[in-house]
């Protein structure tokens, strides 16, 4: 059964975060964008991004071609942070990391 309902098909789309070495799940510059500090938004570029979930890590997005990083200082914590939230209370028992069950369901 797969009661989360969550894809396992993007294994392609993984990385390994350049610090902790955690695969990281491909995630679009438009979900990047409107969280980073707006001082920093001009150095993401119309590309695919890095998301680390490892909450011990500093690194929230990375990108390898640009050789671009954002820590977790450089995040704006006021924004919309639930796509990218290191603190991911409903774990998927599967242990697929990606999945994320909505309120209330
Ligand atoms: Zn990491």
């Amino acid at each position: 059964m797969t009661a989360c309902g969550c894809n396992r098909q993007t294994d392609e789309l993984e990385r390994q975060c350049p610090l902790c070495k955690e695969k990281s799940k491909n995630i679009n510059f438009m979900a990047v964008k409107p969280v980073v500090k707006q001082d920093l938004q001009r150095f993401v570029q119309k590309d695919n991004y890095y998301i680390c979930r490892n909450t011990n890590c500093d690194v929230v997005f990375f990108n390898e071609e640009e050789n671009i990083v954002f820590l977790t200082r450089d995040i704006d914590m006021s924004a919309d942070f639930s796509e990218v939230s290191k603190n991911n209370k409903h774990k998927c028992q599967k242990g697929c990391g990606g999945c994320s069950q909505k309120k209330g369901g």
